[in-house]
């Protein structure tokens, strides 16, 4: 039996599949389908482990960051607020929807490769913590728009140290290329962090790198460590920068389907752990004094709290090629097959102690035909009307959503100790023609 069995997912006594005490069958009656169902004990959870992990290990002598653009909406910056973590945000948008559900601004630091003047300027007047400096133009930019305002504002730059993780794997790569982040290993890095700090109104306060996303390898995260490490003792003997702050990143990787490892939240502490010491131990060799550490989980604190629930419609059976089980879901709700040909776990959620009998191609109903949830995934024998639930959907779904096809984006639900309430209300078609004009000429 292909289930994924653990604190959030269960089979009732019914053959249902439930997720955080709530029937997966009777949450697609009420709120219909598709509709995106988070647990927000999973996530709590999640959230505590790495903070405790900190505490415990690194003396509290940091913070976690909630990556918000794996699931960026008012209750999670609400639920990242009580547990007392700060959030990195990568656009005005995600900015504005963090201080609209009252989160404070000194815990947030702002992201983004090609930051607009607009986003600068609004980071900046909210006040957050930090800006972390991806490019020379953004640097002159920001020195420019703090002159103006007489303030001075705290900055981290992005680097890259060389170190490329991928989700079973990393390589070293000498001559990055990368659309983010100053190079290490030619120099780059040390020639911005020394504009930066000939610039008076930006307080380098230390640097950041982020390696990648959906990372097993805990020694891709030490060798970034050491490697972050190395740069920075090396900055300390040429101009004498003590570097404050470090920002690990995020990247830790979560079970979408078989090939994945299946970590419960309390072991990404391991995960944690491992980073710390490579931290601490980078720091008794070099003689530095210990940074404050930021990471900043995003996937691996919301992906596996989350599972879409579709209504199976048309099947269609391609003799002797491939069977398709259409749901009324598609790309437009959850693009990261089409994206990047990612694997899901799938189980029908009225009949979830029936075997996964075949495989089957779970297609979505936009007008392509890559518009797939996944191929050849197993299932038990599916019908129409059937619920069909895609486990490991809270990040990078919602997120990435559109509205290709004119298609409704689908709300999403909380639920907790089994009760279910509305985070993200449905959209209705009037919201599709909200912004557009049809010109007189054009109506006649
Ligand atoms: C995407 C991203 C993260 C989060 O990565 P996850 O794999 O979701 O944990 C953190 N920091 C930065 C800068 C990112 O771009």
């Amino acid at each position: 039996m292909n289930i994924h069995t653990r604190e959030t997912l269960k089979i009732n006594e019914k053959g249902h599949l439930e997720i955080g005490g709530a029937d997966c069958v009777e949450l697609a009656a009420r709120f219909s389908t598709p509709l995106y169902v988070f647990d927000e004990a999973y996530i709590r959870a999640m959230m505590r482990v790495y903070r405790e992990t900190i505490a415990r290990e690194y003396g509290g002598n940091g913070c976690v960051l909630y990556a918000s653009k794996a699931f960026s909406c008012m209750a999670m910056y609400g639920i990242a607020r009580q547990e007392g973590l700060g959030v990195d945000v990568v656009s005005g948008g995600e900015l504005y929807t963090a201080r609209k559900a009252g989160f404070p601004a000194e815990k947030i630091y702002m992201h983004g490769n090609n930051k607009l003047q607009a986003e600068l300027e609004e980071a900046l007047d909210a006040g957050v913590a930090c800006v972390v400096v991806d490019s020379a133009l953004e640097a002159d930019r920001l020195e420019a728009l703090c002159a103006a305002r007489g303030k001075v504002q705290r900055v981290l730059i992005r680097i890259n140290p060389g170190v490329e993780a991928h989700t079973h794997h990393f390589v070293q790569t000498a001559t990055p290329d990368s659309k983010f982040g100053f190079s290490v290993a030619n120099g780059d890095a040390a020639r911005i962090s020394s504009h930066v700090l000939s610039l008076p109104h930006l307080e380098l306060r230390g640097f950041h790198c982020h390696i990648g996303s959906q990372i097993f390898e805990k020694d891709s995260f030490v060798l970034a460590a050491e490697k972050c490490l190395a740069f920075i003792a090396d900055l300390k003997a040429s101009c004498g920068f003590v570097c404050e702050e470090l920002n690990m990143g995020g990247g830790f990787g979560v079970w979408y389907a078989e090939e994945d490892r299946m970590i419960p939240p309390a072991g990404y502490a391991e995960y944690l752990s491992a980073l710390i010491g490579a931290v601490k131990a980078g720091c008794a060799k070099y003689g530095l004094k210990q940074p404050y550490l930021l990471i900043e989980p995003g996937r691996s604190i919301v992906a596996e709290a989350g599972v879409t629930l579709y209504t199976v419609g048309a099947i269609r059976e391609i003799p002797g090629l491939r069977k398709y089980v259409a749901v009324d879901g598609g790309m437009f709700e959850n693009p990261r097959y089409c994206l990047y040909g990612s694997r899901y776990t799938a189980i029908l959620a009225n009949k979830a102690n029936e075997p996964a009998a075949e495989r089957v191609s779970i297609a979505g109903k936009c007008c392509e035909s890559g518009d797939l949830i996944g191929a050849d995934m197993p299932l038990a024998h599916a019908e129409t009307g059937d619920i069909l639930a895609v486990l490991t959907t809270g990040a990078y779904n919602y997120s990435m959503a559109s509205n290709y096809n004119r298609n409704l984006i689908p709300p999403a639900v909380l639920v907790r100790e089994g009760e279910a309430e509305y985070i993200i209300r449905p959209q209705t078609y009037e919201d599709l023609t909200r912004n557009d004009i049809l010109p007189a000429r054009l109506a006649k």
